[in-house]
Order: structure tokens, then C-alpha cells, then sequence
């Protein structure tokens, strides 16, 4: 007994100093990080070089056409002896037919006039007197739209030697999911059905739903996805984005403002495309929220996303839900979109988010995304370009103080002429209650809530954390030189 007392007791005491010795380190490591970062806190060209240095994990929420900038565009228009309209800016690829005034690149190309494009397809140069900054945004993408497909692998590369250079291991790139040609002869009935006064009689939408999945299903639409599949698979084998420090994913979207069957088409071919190929990881829905048709239908696409999930209950889907703001839209619309999100859909993410303090049962909701732990993808330079929300008005510490976890993401960096880092720095200087440990945990969680599968995931985040621990140490071997 005398003898059990005694080790017990030598192998507390090894244990105590080596709770002393080893583990802290790190700890007391985080903490002197923690300490230089307060120092540097207001000093936004010392915060840039300390959060592009900082590991950052993913950027969930990122639109790929969005994220390739004007030049790049313009370069290969140039090359491939693209068109542009002169008046309107308006672009397309060579292989297309165009009358007077569309001219060939060739033919007019001109730096002034690159200026121009520039500044029409990104917030460069903006100035409000031009017009309201939603619009000019949404419009941007009319002007590169034609041209964003030419050279995807292109594309892909640019964005991801962007992500290294600033120490972003991991992307969930949303593309627009592929339209099929199959056309439904009853689709008009079944619209009629589905929209209006039919849409309070749940059960019968979700007949009708039923009818149109399985109308598709037996069209063929199975082999379309397929083989939109085996084309997106070559175009990621010849990007060759992935390596050792780097992982691309895709989730593919539907375009909200567009006729119901339509809507659903699209995300039926995400969710097929998802169930059948692992570089597909999820699922979402774009475009304005404020559209007519998006307003109109808001409802109805939460029942097709929570309908699709039954078909497919592995697929996983973030929304944009709540991308509006007081004086949008009229109030009583601001007042359900996230709840319908979590609570109809069942999205596992929600995209920004910022109209929730104006939700009916908000302090619910926000119980229910934190007990459920759906997170927010929180996008600062999006959110106040389009909607003119910063600071103290979004909503991002609400989410924080009621636990509902957040990761910082860019939206579409390239329109907005930004990158993960500066997002970083305007969180710090915008939310100084966020110390630098509570930071590092919102960077875990860009990959804790990522859709990548456990095994890559489990693996993204130990490389992370190595990353962290040699960013810290080399941070503090610096100071400690001083
Ligand atoms: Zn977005």
C-alpha cells in the first residue's frame, strides 16, 4: 500500500512538471501573441502584415466567377481576340456573333478602355454618385458572366497561388450548377400549383414536387449530371489546384430569380452532382434575395431544399438568407428568411445573415443556429458595399455572444478588390472584444464547418494547427530577438 502511495504519488509529481515544462509553452506562446497583437491592434498596415503571415484555414463562402479579377478577364479577351460593346462594356468570347457597335478586342482595345471595364465589373474606382451600390455590384457580373467559363483551369489557378501567398489552405468555391436540356410538358401546370395561394397547402407542393423529380428523373437527368461530373473532374486534373498545402472544393448553386421548375432543375442537378462526385461538397442558392421572383418564391425554395434533402440526406447546403437590410424591402419581409433557412430547408450554413436581429423570434433562432451549430459565413466588405452594413450595426458579435459559430469569409474578393486578410484586419479593428485566441478560433472553424469529409477535414486541421504553433513560435522568436 506504502509502496502503491509513493508511485502514485512520484507520477503526479512527473506529471506536474510536465504540465509545466511542455504544455504550456504553447500556451504561454498564445498569450505572448496575444499581448504583441493588442499592441498592434489600431495599426491596420501592422494588422495586414500580421494576418497575412497568420494562417487562415478556408474561405467557405467564395463565388468563383467573382473571384477572378477584371485583368485576368480582360486578358483573356485580349488574347482570344474576344468582342466588347464600346457603349455598354458589355463582353463576350471570340466564338460568338456580334454586329456593329461590338467590336473585336483587336480592333479597340485601349488602356482607357480597360479602365472602363474595370471599373463597370468591380467596386474600382466606385463612387456612389454613380449609383446605388447593390446594383452597381449585382451588375458586375453581367460583364464578365460570358467570359468567366473560357479557362476555368486559369481562373482556378489565379485564385489559388492568391490563397497560398496569404496562407488560405482551403477554398468551397461556389459555380453555377449546369442547366439541362430536358423540358417538362406539364412544368407550367406544376408551377401553378406550387405558387400563389397553393403554396400555405404544404403537403400538396410537396406532391408536386415529387411529380417534378420524379419527371425529371425519368428524363435523363441522372446521365446529364453525370457527365457535367466526368467534365468538371478533367477541368480540376488539368488546374491541378490540389497539393500538399492546398485543397479546392466546389458547391454548386441555383440562381434564385428564376421561374420555379427552373430553380428546382438546377437544384436537382447540384444535389445529384453532389451525391455522385466527392469534389462537389455541397450545395447552395444565389443571386439577389431582394429580386421580385426571389422574394416571390422565398418559401417555396426552402420546401424544394428540405424535399431534396430527403432524396439526398448525406448532401450538404449553405443559403444566402438574410442578405438584406432595414429599408430594402418592406418590413414584414425582413422578418423570416434566416428562421425558413434553418427551421424549413435545414441548412447546415447560412451565407451572411445580417437581417436577423429583425427576424420574428430572433433570440430563438439564435438559440436554435448555436444548439444545431449552423454556422454564419460572415462576409465585412460584401456586407457594406451591398447593404451598408459595418461596425456596431452587424449583427456579427449578436452570433458571437450567443454562440452560434461564425467563419470569415470574402464573398467575391476580386469584385470587391479584397482578400481574407483584410477581412481579418477590419474584424479587428471593427470587434476590438475579439482577442487573438477567439480570432484563431473563428480560423479553426473555416474548416471545422467546411463540407469537406471527416477523413481531409480531420486532416486540414492538424496541418492548421502545426501551422499555428510554427506561426506563433516564429512570431515570438522575433520579439524575443528584439
Ligand atoms: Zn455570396
Amino acid at each position: 500500500m506504502k509502496t502503491l502511495h509513493k508511485y502514485h504519488l512520484l507520477l503526479l509529481l512527473f506529471l506536474a512538471i510536465l504540465a509545466f515544462t511542455e504544455l504550456p509553452q504553447q500556451y504561454r506562446t498564445t498569450e505572448e501573441v496575444n499581448e504583441y497583437f493588442e499592441q498592434i491592434r489600431n495599426n491596420p498596415p501592422m494588422l495586414t502584415a500580421f494576418f497575412t503571415a497568420m494562417p487562415k484555414g478556408g474561405d467557405l463562402h467564395h463565388h468563383y466567377s467573382g473571384a477572378i479579377y477584371g485583368e485576368t478577364y480582360w486578358a483573356i479577351l485580349t488574347e482570344s481576340n474576344g468582342w466588347i460593346n464600346p457603349h455598354t462594356l458589355m463582353t463576350d468570347t471570340a466564338g460568338a456573333q456580334h454586329k456593329a457597335p461590338w467590336k473585336h478586342l483587336s480592333e479597340l482595345g485601349s488602356d482607357s478602355l480597360k479602365q472602363a471595364y474595370l471599373r463597370k465589373i468591380s467596386v474600382k474606382d466606385y463612387n456612389e454618385l454613380s449609383g446605388p451600390g447593390d446594383q452597381h455590384f449585382f451588375s458586375t457580373f453581367a460583364g464578365f458572366s460570358p467570359v468567366a467559363s473560357y479557362d476555368i483551369p486559369r481562373g482556378l489557378q489565379e485564385f489559388k497561388q492568391r490563397a497560398i501567398a496569404e496562407n488560405v489552405s482551403y477554398i468551397e468555391t461556389i459555380m453555377g450548377a449546369p442547366d439541362t436540356a430536358i423540358r417538362l410538358s406539364a412544368a407550367a401546370m406544376w408551377e401553378k400549383s406550387m405558387t400563389g395561394a397553393r403554396l400555405s397547402d404544404s403537403a400538396a407542393v410537396s406532391d408536386t414536387l415529387e411529380k417534378v423529380y420524379a419527371a425529371l428523373i425519368k428524363n435523363g437527368i441522372t446521365n446529364a449530371v453525370a457527365k457535367f461530373c466526368r467534365r468538371q473532374d478533367l477541368i480540376h486534373q488539368q488546374a491541378a489546384v490540389d497539393d500538399s498545402v492546398f485543397t479546392l472544393r466546389y458547391q454548386l448553386s441555383a440562381n434564385r430569380n428564376a421561374s420555379p421548375i427552373s430553380v428546382y432543375r438546377k437544384l436537382l442537378t447540384a444535389f445529384q452532382a453532389a451525391s455522385m462526385d466527392s469534389l462537389i461538397v455541397g450545395v447552395n442558392l444565389v443571386s439577389p434575395e431582394d429580386g421580385e421572383v426571389s422574394m416571390r418564391d422565398y418559401t417555396l425554395h426552402m420546401m424544394m431544399l428540405a424535399h431534396l434533402h430527403r432524396h439526398y440526406p448525406q448532401v450538404r447546403y449553405s443559403l444566402h438568407a438574410g442578405e438584406l437590410a432595414a429599408g430594402m424591402v418592406r418590413p414584414e419581409l425582413l422578418r423570416y428568411h434566416i428562421s425558413q433557412a434553418v427551421m424549413i430547408a435545414g441548412a447546415q450554413r447560412i451565407g451572411h445573415g445580417v437581417d436577423i436581429s429583425h427576424e420574428a423570434q430572433c433570440l430563438q433562432l439564435l438559440d436554435t443556429m448555436a444548439q444545431r451549430k449552423v454556422a454564419v459565413e460572415i462576409n465585412l466588405s460584401s456586407n457594406e458595399f451591398i447593404l451598408h452594413v459595418k461596425n456596431e450595426a452587424h449583427p456579427l458579435l449578436m452570433y458571437y455572444t450567443h454562440h452560434v459559430p461564425l467563419v470569415i469569409s470574402t464573398d467575391d474578393p476580386a469584385v470587391l478588390r479584397t482578400d481574407l486578410t483584410e477581412q481579418y484586419v477590419l474584424l479587428a479593428t471593427r470587434y476590438p472584444s475579439l482577442r487573438y485566441v477567439e480570432i484563431k478560433a473563428l480560423v479553426r472553424n473555416s474548416i471545422v464547418y467546411s463540407f469537406l469529409p471527416p477523413a481531409l477535414k480531420e486532416q486540414k486541421l492538424q496541418q492548421l494547427d502545426k501551422a499555428f504553433y510554427e506561426f506563433e513560435a516564429a512570431l515570438m522568436k522575433r520579439m524575443n530577438a528584439k
